[in-house]
């Protein structure tokens, strides 16, 4: 029996083909898949090997519902409605595990991460360790719950920046992690937050983020911030941050591109401290709280909801930069 999957085929292409369904093992759950967003990282997933394994189903942003349980499995039954944490699968006894950095958890993050190196959710059927799972709550809607692992991933960013409340930030970078960073940021707050994004199509969106949308370096002369949130990546973004950071600011990286463009000399002179920030720890289970409660709401920032017979066209309008967010509905199973 086979199923229809978006594949990172071994050789580095994005792919739509039919896939064996994955069976029932004792210790595992299959999920059958509701929705699943495209990450900005599954469009570059063949540039970043250290986490993408390749010949394998990608997605890692989704929500479904529990469809069957393995004999070992306790605590789950068929029909519960569950976020999938793909990094969720800890062993609970390394070393990052047991000093509550579970983000580094080599088992969780590196070797059976869903999406990543084990297969993902774009795909009707997704077969989980119980690691992987969170319950939602009944108001949580589908959207929002596909929304679930990009907002804890802005979350982990936003809280590594500290303090906001009167301080001015800025984001780079206006896409989906950025958005979510600005409204993340916003309820804490902020005096203000410049939202910096060359593209039009993702700068309009400034306003409903709580942010004043800034075009270019040119824009932000003399501008002085407190805190720079860099979800783009972009080298020049990233030295355009350093340049506006006031001694003593925080940059907080959060984006990831080949150039670093950190310039040692402007980071010793103003004392600026650089944060990274990967994936979440609890990050996961309080952006389902943020979201349920509509503390944070996505609905606009979702582009469009498609059937995985055109995830394809999505990737290729996210890759174009024409749309801001693309939902695959796997759809089910005869
Ligand atoms: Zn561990």
């Amino acid at each position: 029996m086979t199923m229809p999957a978006v594949v990172l085929t071994a050789d580095g292409r994005v792919a739509l083909q039919d896939r064996p369904r994955p069976t029932l093992r004792p210790d595992q759950v299959l999920v059958e898949v509701d929705m699943c967003g495209i990450c900005g990282s599954d469009l570059h997933a063949s540039q970043l090997p250290q986490v993408y394994r390749g010949d394998c189903i990608l997605g890692h942003e989704s929500t479904g519902r529990v469809a069957a349980v393995g004999d070992e499995v306790a605590d789950w039954a068929v029909g519960l409605k569950v976020a999938v944490n793909p990094n969720g699968n800890v062993d609970g006894t390394c070393v990052y595990c047991r000093s509550g950095r579970p983000n580094f958890c080599p088992q969780a993050t590196l070797e059976t991460a869903l999406g990543l190196q084990a297969d993902g959710a774009l795909a009707p059927l997704m077969a989980a360790f119980p690691g992987h799972l969170r319950r939602i709550p009944d108001e949580l809607g589908t959207l929002e719950a596909a929304w679930v692992e990009p907002t804890a991933t802005a979350l982990r960013a936003v809280e590594l920046a500290g303090e906001l409340a009167g301080r001015t930030v800025l984001v780079t970078g206006g896409g989906p992690i950025g958005q979510l960073a600005c409204r993340l940021a916003h309820l804490r707050s902020p005096a203000q937050i410049f939202l910096m994004e060359p593209a039009a199509q993702r700068a309009q969106f400034a306003t409903d983020s709580h942010a004043v949308s800034i075009a270019a370096e040119d824009d932000a002369r003399g501008l002085v911030v407190d805190v720079v949130l860099e979800c783009s990546g972009s080298a020049a973004a990233t030295s355009t941050a350093l340049k506006l950071l006031a001694p003593g600011g925080i940059l907080v990286v959060v984006g990831a591109g080949p150039d670093p463009a950190l310039d040692s000399a402007t980071i010793l002179l103003k004392e600026i401290t650089v944060r990274g920030s990967y994936i979440y720890t609890d990050e996961f289970d309080r952006a389902i709280h943020l979201l349920a409660t509509q503390q944070v709401t996505v609905a606009d920032l979702t582009t469009v909801i498609t059937p995985l017979s055109d995830a394809l066209t999505a990737f290729d309008a996210l890759r174009a930069g024409q749309i801001m967010k693309a939902l695959i509905a796997p759809g089910t199973l005869p």
